[in-house]
C-alpha cells in the first residue's frame, strides 16, 4: 500500500493563519513583532529564501527588514549590525542568511546575536539550552518535523528514529528533538559504515543529506515514516534526497519535496519570531 503523503504546505498555511491571529491580538496591545534579516552578499538562493521569509512575515502582520549587504562586509561591520538589531526594540528577531561569504566567520557572528532574539536558535547558547532539554529557540527546520510527525498522530515514543545528517543546523537538533519526544535515536553521516543497516531498522527515517535521490526503498523499512529535508536542484528542478516515487511504494507516511519540509521552516520562523516578541 502507499504512504500517506504529509502536507507539508497545507499544514504550514493552517499554522501561518493561527500565528496571523495571535499577531492580530498582539498588535492590539501594541506590539508589532518584528523579523529582521541580514543578507551578505548575492548568493541567487539566498535572494530568493531572504525574499519569501520576509513576505511570509508581512502577510503574518508582522513587521519585517530586511538588511542587503555587500559581499566584501567586513566581520566588524557585520557584527556592529547584528549589535544595532539588538538594541532595537521594535526588532524581536534577527536572523543571518547563511551561508555568509568565504571571509565572515559565521560562528562568532551567530554568536553576537542576542540569544533572546535568536529565531533561529543557532547561539550557542540556544544550542546548549536544547541539549539540556530547557526552554529556548529550537532551530525552524527540525521543529517543523516534529510539528509534522506530531500532526500524523504517530506515537514517536519508543520508536526507533534514524537520523542522515549531522550538521548544526538539521541533523544535530532533529536527534536531539527526537530523543526528547521519546525515540532510540542513531544519528548516521558520511562517515557510518553500512548505512542501510541502520536505516532499515527506522520507524521514522530522517534524510538531511543534500543529495538527490540518496534514500532509495531498499534502505527503509515498511511503513516508516520518512521525513525528506533535502533540497536539491537538478535539471530546473527541486527535489529532496529521498527517491519519492520508489520509497513512496514502502513508507508509511512520507514528506514530498517541494511542498513538505521547506513551507513549514518558514513556519516554525514566524512561530519562534512570534514567541520571542512576547508569546
Ligand atoms: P550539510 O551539508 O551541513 O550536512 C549534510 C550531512 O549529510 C552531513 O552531516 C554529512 O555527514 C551527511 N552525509 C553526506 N554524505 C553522506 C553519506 N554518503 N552518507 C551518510 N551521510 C552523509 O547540510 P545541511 O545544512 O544539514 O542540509 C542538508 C539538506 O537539507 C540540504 O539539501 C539542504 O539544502 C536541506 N535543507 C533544507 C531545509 C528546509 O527547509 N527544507 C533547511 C535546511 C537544509
Amino acid at each position: 500500500m502507499a504512504a500517506q503523503l504529509i502536507d507539508g504546505k497545507a499544514t504550514a498555511l493552517e499554522i501561518r493563519a493561527e500565528i496571523a491571529q495571535r499577531v492580530e491580538e498582539l498588535r492590539g496591545r501594541g506590539i508589532v513583532p518584528g523579523l529582521a534579516v541580514i543578507l551578505v552578499g548575492e548568493d541567487p538562493a539566498s535572494q530568493i529564501y531572504v525574499r519569501n521569509k520576509g513576505i511570509a512575515c508581512e502577510k503574518a502582520g508582522m513587521r519585517s527588514l530586511t538588511l542587503r549587504l555587500p559581499a566584501e562586509t567586513t566581520q566588524a561591520e557585520l557584527e556592529d549590525r547584528i549589535r544595532e538589531l539588538n538594541a532595537d526594540s521594535g526588532i524581536h528577531g534577527i536572523l543571518v542568511q547563511l551561508p555568509l561569504p568565504g571571509h565572515l566567520d559565521e560562528r562568532r557572528a551567530l554568536g553576537v546575536i542576542d540569544p533572546k532574539k535568536d529565531v533561529d536558535g543557532f547561539h550557542p547558547i540556544n544550542a546548549g539550552r536544547l541539549l539540556a532539554g530547557e526552554k529556548c529557540a529550537v532551530p525552524c527546520t527540525p521543529r517543523g518535523v516534529m510539528e509534522l510527525l506530531r500532526r500524523t498522530g504517530l506515537e514517536l515514543q519508543g520508536k526507533e528514529a534514524v537520523v542522515i545528517g549531522r550538521s548544526n543546523i538539521v541533523g544535530k537538533p532533529m536527534a536531539l528533538l527526537l530523543l526528547q519526544a521519546g525515540c532510540t535515536v542513531t544519528v548516521c553521516h558520511s562517515k557510518t559504515r553500512d548505512l542501510a543497516a541502520h536505516t532499515r531498522r527506522a520507524d521514522i527515517l530522517v534524510a538531511a543529506v543534500g543529495r538527490a535521490g540518496f534514500v532509495t526503498a531498499d534502505m527503509v523499512k515498511e511503513g516508516a515514516a520518512v521525513i525528506d529535508v533535502g533540497i536539491n536542484r537538478v535539471d530546473g528542478k527541486v527535489v529532496g534526497d529521498v527517491a519519492f516515487d520508489e520509497v513512496w511504494e514502502k513508507a508509511g507516511f512520507i514528506t514530498p519535496v517541494p511542498g513538505g519540509v521547506g513551507p513549514m521552516t518558514i513556519a516554525m520562523l514566524l512561530k519562534n519570531t512570534l514567541e520571542a516578541a512576547g508569546e
